[in-house]
């Protein structure tokens, strides 16, 4: 699974290839068609395929019959509208495939969004290559201790050595045993999808993955955040760099609407209105939990 000299080559021919087409074209998405962009250590995301662009998104709110005669600003206007009240139906128009190499854990979180199309490197008719995910130093943390869950300060020194020398130590230790196991080089053995079962999650898969801009901009929205795990985070942001190319007045609209944005509970909006009176508004008197009022006063904060 490595990418290969051959495999670049396959990839750059591809970029050199180009048709006319009466399809929709977004230049910033022609630009990254293809390219592999690392992820991780052996990780990376590709676009493959892509429909529709910031225009689409408006034709399909219209329901034009062309690419109609409205200005870039009106177009802007009315995607931040459609955004801003969650008129969703025009951004699935907008479609996007993606080809994803992914350490297994961080597959297993990123197959829980129902909304997209996913064909997987089948680990039965394949073997895997013997690549793992290895945390770079800064990205190996202990448990935090005021988040159950997530991480707290990075290892240093001796501590770090050891935890990485463990994760390597195991990692081929278990790959060498799936070679043992394998049927191959004339032992009986097992099967790959059985000599597969002792294998970490921290070894690399690969999939196609196809998700319309929606139920794409909802994953970027929970994985690119800060609350997501480190090692799917990188992947999200890396999506949404990508998704800034493609469809720039709706990505803006993303970041300001969801990424940047909160939404505030009826009681929440009672105390905001509150404050601007120049009542004192505590948590007691509130009509909030510690932990929503926590979480309002973050929001609210000016740094
Ligand atoms: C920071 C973080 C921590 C998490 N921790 C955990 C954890 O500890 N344990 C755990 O199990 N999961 C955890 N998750 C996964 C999380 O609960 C969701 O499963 C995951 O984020 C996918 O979200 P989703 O269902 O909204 O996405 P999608 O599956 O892409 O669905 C998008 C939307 O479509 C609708 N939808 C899709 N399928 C259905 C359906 N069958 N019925 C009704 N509506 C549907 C829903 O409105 C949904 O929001 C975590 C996620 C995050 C981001």
């Amino acid at each position: 699974m490595p990418v290969t000299e051959d495999q670049l080559a396959e990839i750059e021919a591809q970029r050199a290839e180009t048709a006319p087409t009466r399809r929709v074209v977004a230049r910033g998405m022609e630009e990254r068609l293809y390219t592999l962009h690392p992820v991780l250590d052996h990780g990376f995301v590709r676009v493959i395929d892509y429909m529709g662009d910031d225009a689409a998104i408006c034709q399909a709110a219209r329901v034009s019959y062309g690419r109609g005669t409205k200005a870039v600003s009106n177009d802007e206007g009315l995607i931040r509208y459609l955004m801003r009240h969650w008129h969703s139906t025009p951004f699935e128009m907008c479609e996007v495939k993606f080809h994803v190499k992914l350490p297994v854990f961080v597959a297993r979180q990123w197959i829980r969004h129902r909304t997209a199309n996913v064909n997987e490197y089948s680990a039965r008719y394949s073997i895997l290559d013997r690549e793992f995910y290895i945390p770079a130093p800064d990205a190996l943390a202990a448990q935090s201790t005021v988040n159950h869950q997530g991480r707290g300060e990075v290892l240093e020194g001796e501590e770090a050595a050891r935890v990485l020398e463990i994760l390597k130590a195991d990692s081929a230790r278990s790959y060498d045993n799936y070679e043992a196991m394998l049927s191959q080089d004339g032992q009986r053995g097992l099967a790959r999808e059985l000599a597969r079962m002792n294998l970490p999650a921290n070894i690399y898969t690969q999939w196609y993955w196809k998700c319309d801009l929606h139920n794409l901009f909802h994953f970027l929205r929970l994985r690119a955040d800060s609350h997501a795990q480190y090692e799917i985070r990188v992947y999200a942001q890396t999506m949404c760099e990508i998704v800034a190319d493609w469809v720039p007045l709706a990505f803006k609209a993303f970041e300001d609407y969801r990424m940047g944005g909160v939404t505030l509970s009826a009681p929440a909006m009672d105390c905001v209105r509150r404050m601007l009176k120049g009542e004192p508004v505590t948590q007691e008197n509130s009509g909030m939990s510690k932990g929503e009022w926590r979480e309002f006063e973050a929001a609210i904060q000016s740094n």
